[in-house]
């Protein structure tokens, strides 16, 4: 029976992710993810070595027999946990590209909502309340402006890449997650929008609890 949930959409470097994993500890809710079973597709399809050229069939060939769970906060790729190694630029990079595939997209979706039957939940991601869950509870699009979400993914991959470099995968991600036909990034009409430039995660999550009292 489908549960309780919570979903939160938004660009990169919005600060979803540090919200929604607080506010599941709060209420006691599970915290799910998405970007994280995405991330672990595409690191199977890049162990494959396919790329964005690659057609559904092959892709589809590759993931029925993959294994992808997400529990406890970590990612598991075929009972393996992946959770550091799908944090990488690369990994980053090739699923902005694999996920604007539609074959990639139902297949997770699948997942996402199974987790959605179990548990009440918070849901992180970019489709969470326009696709997978459009009949959530309350749905929260959290942004924030280019640079602050530049800088947050600079001092996320602690030195890995420039902060010019950061600022261009964050104008790559948002054009390609907007821009695709298949489950663009986009506000749900009923959505509450938060802009967290400016904010701290206490004023964010209080924000969020005023709307859910
Ligand atoms: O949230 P995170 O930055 O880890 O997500 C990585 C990528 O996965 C995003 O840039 C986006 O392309 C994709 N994604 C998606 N739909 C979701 C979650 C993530 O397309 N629900």
């Amino acid at each position: 029976m489908p549960r309780k949930v919570i979903a939160i959409d938004g660009p990169a470097g919005a600060g979803k992710s540090t919200v929604a994993k607080e506010l599941a500890k709060r209420l006691g809710y599970d915290y799910l993810d998405s970007g994280a079973l995405y991330r672990a597709a595409a690191l199977k399809l890049m162990t494959a070595k396919l790329d964005g050229d690659a057609s559904d069939d092959k892709i589809m060939e590759i993931l029925k027999d993959t294994h992808i769970e997400f529990s406890n906060g970590k990612v598991y790729l075929d009972r393996a946990d992946v959770s550091e190694r799908i944090r990488t630029p690369e990994t980053g990079h090739y699923t902005s590209v694999f996920s604007t595939k539609k074959v990639v997209r139902d297949f997770l979706q699948v997942l996402q909502k199974a987790v959605g039957n179990t548990a009440d939940l918070v849901a992180e991601g970019r489709d969470m309340a326009t696709v997978v869950f459009p009949n959530a509870y309350r749905k929260f699009f959290i942004t924030a402006n280019e640079d602050i979400r530049a800088q947050r993914r600079f001092n996320q991959l602690n030195g890995k890449v420039s902060f010019t470099d950061a600022l261009k995968d964050v104008r790559e991600r948002d054009k390609r997650d907007s821009e695709r036909t298949v489950a663009p990034l986009m506000k749900a009409p009923d959505a509450i929008e938060i802009d967290t430039s400016n904010k701290d995660i206490e004023t964010v999550l209080s924000e969020i609890m005023r709307e859910l009292a």
